[in-house]
């Protein structure tokens, strides 16, 4: 018999695990909280770019949707570096064909959902918000938006796909003896501003990079839009002497800008306006065990990992979830205790390193991207990959390029060549002789 299958969210993750379940037979059903994001306005303020690389690519590919994706990905081949004096510098991400891709949030869940719905036996219901899973008979308890009129759902497999502060997760939480669970806010928040197009859709600035405006202990980055414009995002503490709690008004908006991001302020005409009215929202690292629970529920995507973006791998670690779990139904057919076991126990260690790899990067961009040595040391890196590609790729090549390399094995070895490097960073006059055959030899011999 045809396996039901309840998936609970329609964002990123749930909407592409619907299309893996249903190549795979099962009757999905899908319950997403909000109206039909298809037919409405998103709220000012809350559009984000995301990049997407070559795990979340994978995702696609193993549904066949990619080439889909890819006319609305912008390719982003390095980062530009936008320096307080006005100059600019390109730090290339990986190879010279090497890119992440710069995708609407919207865009892509909107395609992501049309894509769901054209499989046979998915169906989105919107509007329905679970407020309760119940573990004994898999059923799930909804209230629907615009009349709170309760209704129920029961199924043969219950997935959590609703995100950060997921509420199937709670449900489990508060059903479940030693659930652990640790939530962690960082001391910044973002806030989304606006560069719009210049004259004939023009871009005002270079299009294929990943922008970056890195001052210390606060930053601001943009990504590429088709239409020319650019989502900027800016990434700042709450609280402090430059926070968000310092800046309320017009003047103080204008002044803090133009003193820390002048190139920008002129592409930016409704920057006050953006400031003042567009949201602040937090950033959160969520860490929870187990995933699964009775062979029938289990958690995906944000719902099971939350990560802070600084990585650009939230949506590619969750397309990542649909992936290995669809090689271990392909593995087990029917079992679902094997599956569901495999599936926690392979990618819990995954997620918990690119939570924390996550974090570091974060120190990484807003504040060592400006670093002559750190760019040194990054070139030094390049080389060496380029000569000895078999005994050295970089920490960021393995996270964002190398999907075959699994998070957990990136982190340890990243750490490991963390550790070389700071040795051969250390050697008399690396500067000059970075390039040189005897630093080559020097690291080689550190391996
Ligand atoms: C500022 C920022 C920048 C980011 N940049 C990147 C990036 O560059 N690259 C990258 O890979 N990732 C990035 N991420 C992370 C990425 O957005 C998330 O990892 C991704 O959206 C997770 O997908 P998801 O489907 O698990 O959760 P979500 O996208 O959050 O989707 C969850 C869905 O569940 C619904 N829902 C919630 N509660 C309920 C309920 N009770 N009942 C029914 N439905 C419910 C929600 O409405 C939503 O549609 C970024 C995140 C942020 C905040």
């Amino acid at each position: 018999m045809q396996k039901k299958v309840s998936i609970v969210g329609a964002g990123l993750v749930g909407s592409l695990l619907s299309i893996y379940l249903a190549k795979k037979g099962f009757a999905v059903d899908i319950f997403e909280r909000r109206p039909d994001m298809r037919k409405t306005k998103l709220s000012a303020g809350k559009s984000i770019n995301l990049a997407l690389s070559d795990r979340g690519w994978r995702g696609l590919e193993g549904v066949g949707i990619a080439e889909e994706i890819r006319k609305i990905a912008i390719p982003m081949y390095g980062r530009s570096i936008h320096h307080k004096d006005g100059s600019i510098a390109f730090q290339p991400y990986g190879k010279k064909e090497q890119a992440i891709y710069s995708v609407s949030r919207g865009g892509i869940n909107c395609k992501l959902m049309d894509l769901s719905e054209m499989q046979p036996g998915v169906k989105i219901h919107f509007e329905e918000r679970c407020t309760h899973v119940d573990r004994k008979s898999n059923t799930l308890t909804f209230e629907h938006n615009s009349n709170n009129k309760q209704t129920t759902h029961t199924s043969d497999l219950i997935f959590g796909a609703d995100g950060a502060f997921s509420s199937a997760r709670l449900s489990m939480q508060l059903a479940s003896d030693r659930f652990e669970y640790n939530q962690h806010f960082i001391e910044a928040g973002y806030k989304e501003l606006h560069i719009p197009p210049g004259p004939g859709g023009s871009f005002q600035l270079e299009k294929n990079a990943l922008h970056i405006w890195p001052r210390g202990n606060f930053m601001m980055i943009a990504l590429p839009n088709f239409d020319g414009s650019f989502t900027c995002t800016l990434f700042f503490p709450f609280e402090g002497q430059k926070s968000f709690s310092a800046l309320n008004t017009k003047e103080e908006v204008k002044t803090f800008f133009e003193a820390e991001f002048p190139d920008a302020v002129p592409l930016m005409p409704t920057l006050v306006e953006d400031y003042l009215s567009n949201p602040t929202a937090s950033l959160v690292t969520v860490k929870c065990w187990p995933w699964t629970f009775d062979h029938k529920i289990a958690l995906i995507g944000d719902a099971a990992h939350a990560i802070v973006p600084f990585y650009g791998q939230g949506m590619n670690c969750g397309f990542e979830d649909c992936v290995v779990l669809n090689k271990l139904i392909e593995k087990h057919q029917d079992d679902w205790a094997l599956i569901f076991r495999e599936y926690e126990e392979l990618r819990k260690p995954d997620a918990d390193a690119i939570a924390d790899l996550a974090i570091a990067n974060f120190v990484e961009m807003r504040d060592k991207t400006a670093d002559p040595s750190f760019l040194l040391q990054k070139k030094i890196e390049a080389r060496f990959n380029e000569r000895h590609p078999d005994k050295w790729i970089p920490l960021y090549s393995m996270v964002t390029y190398t999907p075959d390399i699994r998070y957990s094995t990136a982190m340890k070895v990243g750490k490991k060549q963390e550790a070389i490097m700071e040795k051969i960073m250390n050697l008399p006059d690396i500067e000059k002789r970075w390039d040189s055959e005897e630093v080559e030899k020097d690291m080689l011999s550190l391996l």
